[in-house]
């Protein structure tokens, strides 16, 4: 008999009762450090006192109002991201694939409005992420997600990750966009060198194509700056972002450059939920505490303290561990072990990470980590690496 939740998941066998910090309580007692913040949504550690302020707060005045209206929690974290970023205006989703939804319809609808209505196709490329919507496994392309789910969404060109070649000779005059994450998530924390990105920028700007960058996974202070993309120094037309943005609570968002965003008028998109004010209160708060240079600058000392221990956990395990590789508080374990016993024997230590793409461990811990506990973290990946090694 099906399970009465779609049995879509598969799940550990753990209920988590509640979060502190860098920490999870399992119902039986155990406290588990987790370094996978469920999937780098919860940046700033869970129940964060200055979030839960925001939340109960807001939660007391005012939860939902239609955007009939207007909501000045939206416009303040507008304009706090218009303020910290490329992008002069922003819309809100509640999760990272309605924002690939949009970012999809900005790109088509601009070269409409340009005259230029067969210019449709979005160039995407292997082992990227842009969630579960129809557009977003579309553009992913790959057949663990596509197959079975009917016609798909045309106007997609999949390329191999890092050809550059295949770049060039796949620009045509239909190219409306090219779409890519600064750091790959679910394919396996592969981020694209600084170079590749100002030559995709270059490349974009010769042709007149738009350039999307979803940073739902890397963004929001993750590699270290508050996007990603900010490490090459270029700027896309159009962002996705989701995740880290409500710090536990759904939010996403699409930020844009005026141009890019022209054909988009009244009317023409829209959501019920995106944008509401619990969710904007949260995300205002969240992106002032991310857009700190202060913050910036400890989260950038802790992941290199993060990264140097990681190599030393790498070299003392080379039979479950190939390298480290990553951006910031973005990182994978490139492992020799399947990543999966990995993770699991991680469970049995105590200490969370989660599996990707291209056998690798991520871990997405709480910017807010401390070094005490990337200490404890390593004592407790290195128990785990020394179980799967004995196995
Ligand atoms: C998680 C993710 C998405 C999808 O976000 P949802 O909120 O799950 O819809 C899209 N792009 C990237 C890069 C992601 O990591």
């Amino acid at each position: 008999m099906i399970s009465s939740v779609l049995p879509t998941y598969s799940r550990a066998p753990l209920h988590f009762v509640k979060g502190e910090g860098t920490w999870l309580i399992e119902a039986d007692g155990r406290r588990f450090l987790d370094l996978g913040s469920g999937i780098a949504v919860n940046a700033l550690g869970h129940a964060n006192p200055e979030l839960v302020e925001t939340l109960t707060q807001q939660a007391q005045n005012l939860w939902h109002v239609s955007n009939l209206y207007q909501i000045p929690q939206q416009q303040e974290l507008a304009d706090r991201l218009v303020d910290a970023t490329f992008a002069d205006t922003v819309f809100f989703t509640n999760s990272g694939t309605e924002a690939c939804e949009l970012a999809v319809k900005m790109a088509r609808k601009y070269w409409y409005e340009k005259q230029q209505p067969d210019r449709v196709e979005i160039i995407t490329f292997d082992g990227s992420f842009h969630g579960r919507s129809s557009a977003g496994i579309a553009a992913a392309g790959s057949e663990k997600m596509t197959k079975g789910f009917g016609p798909l969404l045309p106007g997609f060109v999949h390329l191999a990750w890092g050809d550059h070649d295949a770049i060039k000779a796949a620009i045509t005059e239909n190219t409306a966009a090219i779409m890519i994450e600064p750091v790959q998530g679910e394919g396996g924390i592969r981020p694209l060198p600084d170079h590749c990105l100002k030559g995709l920028r270059d490349l974009c700007d010769a042709h007149g194509i738009l350039l999307i960058l979803d940073e739902v996974q890397c963004g929001m202070g993750r590699t270290g700056k508050l996007f990603a993309h900010e490490w090459s120094g270029i700027t896309p037309d159009i962002m996705m972002v989701a995740k880290g943005i409500g710090g536990g609570f759904p939010l996403g968002a699409v930020l844009a450059t005026e141009n890019a965003a022209s054909g988009m008028t009244a009317g023409t998109h829209g959501s019920t939920y995106g944008g509401n004010p619990l969710a904007c209160a949260v995300g205002a708060k969240v992106v002032s505490i991310i857009a700190d240079d202060t913050f910036l600058g400890e989260v950038n000392r802790k992941a290199a303290l993060l990264r140097q221990k990681l190599e030393g956990l790498v070299a003392a395990h080379p039979d479950v561990f190939e390298s480290v590789r990553g951006s910031g508080m973005m990182i994978g374990l490139k492992c020799k072990a399947v990543n999966m016993d990995i993770v699991n024997a991680g469970y049995a230590a105590q200490v969370i990470t989660v599996p990707a793409g291209d056998n690798v461990i991520r871990l997405l811990p709480p910017l807010t980590i401390t070094d005490a506990e990337i200490g404890e973290s390593i004592k407790r990946l290195d128990i785990a690496a020394s179980a799967v090694a004995a196995q």
